[in-house]
């Protein structure tokens, strides 16, 4: 697998050579105003001006330069560096940000505004990532810190490709479609969700609201041979101490969802003997705990699909389910033929319930299934969820017998399959173990739903 982000040591080598360079500047301009005050007795000697020291340097990047400004005012010291092109547009982009940047840095470092503690460092550097297509992405991290608060970062992206002077948007990525933006999104929850370095970072009842599948939500991100990486601000949806976090997408993973263009070669082995195993109708304080207990001894992850009524009157039991680190699935509020009810209805029955889940578990509910599988298109216009249905019906609703969903599984489970069982029977629980027994002597693993890379 080829990477295209740089070795992290050429950079460090550009970053030093350049910061020589400037001091090497600075140290000469020092010298130069000295001898010159010397050479001229009667003059006063002058506190020396804080020198801003501006230059430019190529890159190990073919058409790009990368400027760098350094003040040594002890006052309002800045080290910022960022890229420049040959192509105006870009360049204009660039320098209005870090021209902003730097205003705001020099009035509050001056005080002048008084409503807020003066910043007292700035530091603005980028990393660059490049695509096959010719495209770079820089990804510009401004640091600054105040008296009171350590660093503070932001992170901005640019995009140009040298040879055409285009630049790129996550929007064309997906080709301006937006429900391939929903799927990418999904993929990008499920990372958040996912992700050992946030665990105890995650705010994750503000996760949904951050990540809308929005373009402006979308606009800071950085494009190599392999991933798509996205970049959030500081304090959206994890605890300050974080920083932004970035979200890596495996390009391998959206495929079907991208340009082609931008498409890895190396295909993800769709699903290779994953199974997604979903429970409906629930949480029920019997069959449920049962249900978990045996998923445990598995060490597999299930996709619950809860009533909100039942969520309610069971939070404790819904509260189980998601410490377990399973999915959380919205299956409406008492289980309607939803096509049939009006608006106002839909909404009631599908908001309703995604908020009592997350006022119950501190999760949201990430995917949704209708009752019945009933569903049409103004029913999936009122959420943003993905909605899953099931390939596999063991129809243990109806037989209730466990032989017979063994039966079922066997005979219908592909790698990829998406099992539908109910936890409020007790058949169902009697016969989860022979289930989860035989599919992994299959050599089968248990995922949730989002996990699966397609549905
Ligand atoms: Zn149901």
């Amino acid at each position: 697998m080829k990477r295209n982000r740089r070795k992290r040591s050429i950079w460090i080598d550009i970053a030093f050579s350049t910061a020589i360079m400037s001091m090497t500047a600075i140290a000469l301009l020092v010298i130069f105003n000295f001898s010159d005050d010397s050479s001229n007795a009667s003059s006063e000697v002058e506190p020396a001006e804080p020198e801003i020291v501006v230059n430019s340097a190529d890159s190990s990047f073919p058409g790009i330069k990368i400027v760098t400004e350094m003040s040594n005012d002890p006052k309002a010291p800045f080290a910022i560096q960022y890229p420049q092109s040959e192509y105006e547009e870009f360049n204009h982009l660039v320098k209005e940000y870090i021209e902003e940047a730097k205003e705001a840095y020099l009035s509050s470092a001056a005080g002048k505004q008084n409503n807020k503690t003066p910043v007292k460092e700035l530091n603005i550097s980028f990393e660059t990532m490049q695509h096959s297509t010719g495209t770079y992405s820089f990804v510009l991290s401004k640091m600054s810190s105040t008296k009171e608060a350590d660093r503070q970062t932001e992170i901005r992206t640019f995009h140009i490709n040298p040879e055409t002077g285009e630049g790129l948007t996550a929007a064309e990525i997906v080709g301006n479609n937006a429900e391939h933006l929903k799927r990418v999104v999904k993929v990008v929850r499920d990372r958040i969700f996912h992700d050992p370095k946030l665990k105890d970072l995650l705010l994750p009842d503000r996760v949904q609201e951050f990540t809308e599948p929005l373009w402006r939500n979308y606009r800071q991100f950085a494009l190599t041979d392999n991933e798509l990486i996205f970049y959030f601000e500081a304090d959206q949806f994890t605890k300050a101490t974080a920083g932004p976090p970035s979200v890596v997408v495996p390009l391998a993973k959206v495929n079907s969802y991208i340009e082609e263009a931008y498409r890895t070669a190396e295909e993800d082995q769709p699903n290779d003997k994953k199974v997604a195993l979903t429970f409906d109708d629930g949480p029920d304080p019997d069959v449920t705990s049962q249900i978990l207990a045996t998923l445990e001894k598995y060490d597999a992850k299930a996709t619950f699909f809860m009533l909100g009524s039942r969520v309610e009157y069971y939070p404790e039991m819904a509260m189980e389910v998601a410490k377990a680190g399973h999915e959380l699935g919205n299956h409406s509020w008492n289980h309607p033929a939803l096509p049939k009810l009006d608006d106002e209805m839909l909404i009631e029955e599908i908001q309703g319930t995604s908020e009592m889940i997350q006022q119950v578990t501190g999760q949201p509910a990430t995917v949704f299934r209708p009752p019945y599988g009933a569903v049409d298109d103004r029913v999936r216009s009122k959420t943003n969820l993905p909605v899953v249905m099931w390939d596999v019906d063991t129809l243990d609703w109806k037989h209730h017998n466990p032989n017979e969903i063994l039966a079922k599984v066997k005979h219908t489970t592909r790698p990829g399959s998406i099992i539908l069982m109910h936890d409020i029977h007790q058949s169902t629980a009697d016969g989860l173990d022979a289930i989860l027994a035989y599919l992994q002597s299959e050599g089968y693993s248990f995922v949730t739903v989002s996990e699966l890379d397609h549905y």
